[in-house]
């Protein structure tokens, strides 16, 4: 049956000054037209990085990412940023409802849901986060709460194009822990069966799912071989080419 292109994604945070953008530079170099018919790669660096991110990546085949919007095209609201003005700076993709924005700046699923909206009014790609924390792991909520933020925080008129899902356990992002293979393909699994719901059953199988949380070159051949696992989005580990090339590798 049809899979999605692997997306492997980098999520830079809040790292990285202007000396950061020569490992765009070496990412690309090492982007090799082999892995460029296989996957496809994308950074999503601090907002003042993103327009020399998007000319530092011309030409190599790396897209460019926002990692947050602002639910409004423009306006009163100091400080934010909106997703029409990372699509003119020359990003493709905006990461929205990260963990870290849902728990630092108390994201809802409904707040996340506009950002979404917003991200596809500006012709981005939505990459849209869940995940349990450890708490609801050990009770044996997770797929009850990986459902809830799915149906709350994904807007009608997703595709496989304007939407990326990705799962990020809380507890498994930046600790250096990892769920097992067959808890990330549960978890997956449950998603593939609501985007059936959600896109339709012809496009559902295209999504792309991504596994999020402390995905390192050592890790990454056995978690995107999970079945339902699209690619990764990379927090630490996207920093450098070597690491970001080495999860690359694994496809
Ligand atoms: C993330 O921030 O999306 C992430 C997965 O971080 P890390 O890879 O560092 O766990």
């Amino acid at each position: 049956s049809a899979r999605p292109r692997p997306l492997v994604a980098g999520n830079w945070k809040m790292n990285g000054l202007k000396s950061a953008l020569k490992e765009i530079a070496a990412m690309g170099a090492e982007f090799d037209p082999a892995l460029k018919r296989k996957i496809d790669l994308l950074i999503c660096p601090p907002f003042p990085l993103v327009y020399p991110a998007a000319a530092a990546a011309i030409g190599t085949r790396i897209a460019v990412g926002g990692q947050d919007c602002h639910a409004k095209e423009s306006g009163a609201h100091t400080g934010d940023v909106s997703a029409e003005m990372l699509s003119d700076a020359g990003a493709s993709y905006v990461i929205v409802g990260h963990s870290e924005r849902r728990t630092d700046h108390k994201e809802s699923d409904a707040v996340v849901n506009a950002k979404a909206q917003a991200a596809w009014r500006a012709g981005l790609t939505a990459i849209v986060c869940v995940g349990e924390t450890k708490d609801e792991r050990e009770v044996g909520r997770t797929l009850a709460v990986v459902k809830k933020q799915l149906r709350g925080s994904i807007p009608d008129g997703a595709t496989a194009a304007n939407l990326v899902v990705a799962y990020e356990p809380v507890w498994a992002i930046g600790a250096g822990l990892t769920p097992t293979a067959k808890d990330v393909e549960e978890v997956h699994a449950m998603i593939r069966a609501e985007l059936r719901k959600i896109v339709g059953k012809d496009e559902a199988p295209l999504v792309r799912i991504l596994y999020g949380g402390s995905v390192k070159p050592s890790n990454a051949a056995e978690l995107m071989a999970v079945p339902d696992v699209d690619g990764a989005l990379v927090g630490g580990a996207s920093l450098k080419a070597a690491d970001f090339m080495g999860i690359a590798a694994a496809y």
